[in-house]
């Protein structure tokens, strides 16, 4: 029951692999081996196929950050190339490893732009105190009611007297926390700098996709599933190539 490339085994073959299989039971006697009739011969083989397909995916990432000045790779420095021609031949893992990913820098495809958030001016009306307020307009000096004293300055106490509500000083307001009641804050997509570097980076991923499949013979099922299990077989091809072409045995075919 040994996975074997060769035709059929003949009956002399047989019979010395039946003897030797009894032999390795302690109680089982040689006999009907030696002596038995071999009327008929049924191959069992079966085929396991792997096949292992390695891919690669690019595409192009868009990242923006503040731009506080200084140098860029841009447009004057080079032509920006195309995501697949960009050589990343350094990059290339083994073949059939699972996986593999790795951003890069796209050269000369930085740009500065006008940060739209702030409409480039750094700084953004206050989202607590000047809420959906247009860029340009917005009131400083928002306060709101103090909610220790409810807006009085003093807190009153059971013996009738008053003391001088500590939260807001005594004035009954308070100043927006977010903004000190200046109206404004610091954009936080530029940070500040009321422009943006954008840069296009490649993500690269690499993938090894596996599918197997498995072609027995109809005499596969007559084979104990143990039995079965046990077989070793041996490896008939293994082909490792750009585009391999399809692989062919001998009882492809019916
Ligand atoms: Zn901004
Ligand atoms: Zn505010
Ligand atoms: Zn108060």
């Amino acid at each position: 029951l040994e996975f074997s490339d060769r035709d059929v085994l003949d009956e002399v073959e047989i019979r010395h692999l039946l003897i030797e299989h009894v032999g390795h039971r302690c109680c089982w006697g040689s006999r009907p081996a030696r002596t038995w009739k071999i009327t008929s011969i049924e191959d069992c083989n079966v085929y396991v196929g792997t096949l292992e397909t390695f891919i690669e995916e690019r595409d192009t990432i868009l990242k923006k950050e503040p731009y506080d000045g200084g140098k860029i790779d841009g447009r004057d420095k080079g032509p920006v190339l195309g995501v697949w021609e960009l050589d990343l031949r350094s990059e290339f893992p083994m073949l059939f490893v699972p996986e593999k990913e790795v951003m890069v820098k796209i050269p000369h495809s930085e740009i500065t732009e006008k940060c739209l958030d702030c409409e480039g001016r750094g700084e953004a009306p206050c989202p607590t105190c000047n809420a959906g307020q247009q860029h340009g307009f917005y009131k400083a000096n928002q306060m709101t009611r103090c909610s220790v004293c409810h807006g009085r300055g003093l807190l009153a106490h059971q013996d009738g007297s008053d003391s001088v509500c500590g939260m807001c000083n005594g004035q009954g307001m308070l100043p927006c926390i977010a903004c000190a009641s200046r109206g404004l804050v610091t954009c936080q997509t530029c940070n500040g700098c009321g422009s943006l570097l954008a840069q296009s980076t490649a993500h690269v991923r690499w993938k090894t996709l596996t599918a197997r499949k498995v072609s027995a013979t109809t005499g596969a099922a007559s084979v104990p599933d143990e039995v079965f299990h046990r077989a070793q077989g041996v490896q008939l091809c293994n082909i490792q190539a750009y585009q391999c072409t399809p692989a062919f045995f001998a009882d492809s075919y019916p």
